[in-house]
């Protein structure tokens, strides 16, 4: 390869010590198997931390119930259900002809209420966080009260004084878009040029000052940043670097832990557990993925899925660099059709845990998503978007690769294996952009070539 990353070494150097970066740089969809990882000990987060934002989520329950009608039935607690799809497995069994051991689920996180997307986890568990240290503060509240009171003229009122700034492709600028200005907080929102339209539409219909960039997201935060840093009381959700976002997801993994409980699931050393997280900069995925390894040790087996266009979390942890390399260093163009993936540079605080807990990562083609996305309305009529889907190749993928299985001494147990592909956004998307998805997804089904078509 003739070219030089930017990063003190040419591109030739670079695939000479990581050969699989020449099939990311050709934009081929690779499987990838982290060589570091180790366990959940010495990170700068640990257990107590999840419990603590789960019982940050609980005082805020009267205070969600009351402003999103949607969490009546939930009391007020932002979860989403976890459902079987065998008709999905058998489809995907076909479609790939391969086999699936084990049985497939999916995390129905396109049915969140508030945002529609994984981001009502992150996104809201960060501007509450914020909320109540500024209500604590001025003592206006105590952790004891009614959190209800948060929903009142009188708190709106104070919350008025404060802005708050975010930069996003689209799904985070919605979740910190529509609970900041439900609060009362002046919210800005800075667009990336992907960002769709009816997502700005609908946050300016919420309250939120939307800016838009002619730019990817890598710029949007840069400049967001900046500009929330003139202002006087403001504070910035920093999506490349945040501990809240990070802890706001984790706690899926306890919720996620009740769930398989309730349906007779079990996880340990006969029954393992694979969960395919879609990744952008990687922080609802290793959010999620430092809960589940928390929780169950080395039974949980958690992958990342990115697009062949946005690989910036597999680069990142593949070549040690981390935060410091972007896919544009390597001659990707960052363009994809998969919102919330689009993301060039990994976020520092997640990918230094994720090191060390996520079992590996692949690359999936953005056509694979459309045709994973109609498969799953055709069988068990649940609607995600592209980015959402690509989780559900995962199973097929990991048993193309036995070398992981036979490494970890799974292939006896295969067949109780539990697969948990997590559908990350949807419920909100206009019907008739819906609509597009779907009929692409059938175009290219019906030109079907089996497999990684490009
Ligand atoms: C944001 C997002 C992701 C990935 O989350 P990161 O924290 O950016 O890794 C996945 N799917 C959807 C739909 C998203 O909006």
């Amino acid at each position: 390869m003739i070219g030089n990353s930017g990063l003190g070494k040419t591109w030739s150097e670079w695939t000479q010590s990581f050969p699989l970066l020449e099939d990311i740089m050709e934009m081929k969809p690779v499987f990838w198997q982290n060589p570091s990882r180790t366990d959940a000990t010495g990170l700068p987060v640990s257990e107590d931390d999840i419990e603590e934002a789960k019982t940050l989520w609980r005082r805020f329950a009267p205070f969600i119930k009351e402003l999103f009608p949607e969490t009546k039935a939930s009391d007020g607690i932002v979860e989403s259900p976890l459902r079987s799809i065998p008709k999905m497995q058998q489809a995907l069994e076909r479609h790939y002809h391969a086999r699936i051991r084990g049985r497939l689920y999916l995390k129905c996180d396109n049915e969140l209420p508030i945002a529609g997307s994984i981001k009502a986890r992150g996104g809201v568990y960060e501007v509450l966080k914020y909320a109540e240290t500024l209500a604590i503060e001025q003592q206006l509240i105590t952790k004891e009260k009614n959190y209800e009171q948060f929903a009142s003229p009188k708190f709106k009122h104070f919350f008025k004084q404060y802005s708050i700034g975010v930069a996003s492709t689209g799904n985070l600028g919605l979740s910190i878009g529509i609970i900041s200005a439900a609060l009362g907080f002046n919210v800005t929102v800075h667009m990336s040029a992907d960002a769709k339209e009816w997502k700005k539409e609908l946050l300016r219909e919420k309250g939120a000052t939307v800016r838009e960039y002619n730019a990817d997201f890598s710029r949007a935060i840069a400049r967001g940043r900046e500009l929330s840093s003139y202002e006087p009381n403001s504070y910035f959700i920093d999506d490349e670097n945040s501990r809240d976002l990070f802890l706001g997801y984790s706690v899926a993994a306890l919720r996620l832990k009740d769930q398989l409980e309730s349906q007779g699931i079990y996880v340990d050393a006969d029954n393992p557990l694979f969960v395919y997280l879609p990744c952008g900069v990687g922080g609802s995925p290793g959010g999620i993925t430092f809960g589940l390894k928390s929780i169950f040790g080395p039974h949980a087996h958690c992958f990342f899925v990115e697009p062949t266009h946005s690989p910036s979390v597999l680069i990142g942890l593949l070549t040690g660099q981390k935060e410091k390399v972007s896919v544009r260093d390597f001659g990707l163009d960052n363009l994809t059709e998969a919102d919330g993936l689009a993301v060039g540079r990994p976020s520092s605080f997640a990918t230094e845990i994720s090191e060390k807990l996520v079992s590996g990562n692949y690359t999936i083609h953005d056509n694979e998503l459309f045709k994973l996305l109609t498969l799953l309305m055709d069988t068990e009529e649940i609607k995600v978007e592209p980015s959402a889907a690509s989780g559900l190749q995962g199973p097929i993928l990991l048993n193309r690769c036995p070398s992981y299985i036979d490494k970890h001494h799974l292939s006896s147990k295969m067949h109780q294996a539990t697969h948990i592909a997590w559908s990350t956004g949807g419920s909100l998307v206009p019907d008739e952009e819906m609509r597009m998805f779907y009929e692409k997804g059938k175009t290219l089904m019906s030109g079907n070539r089996v497999g990684d078509s490009d």
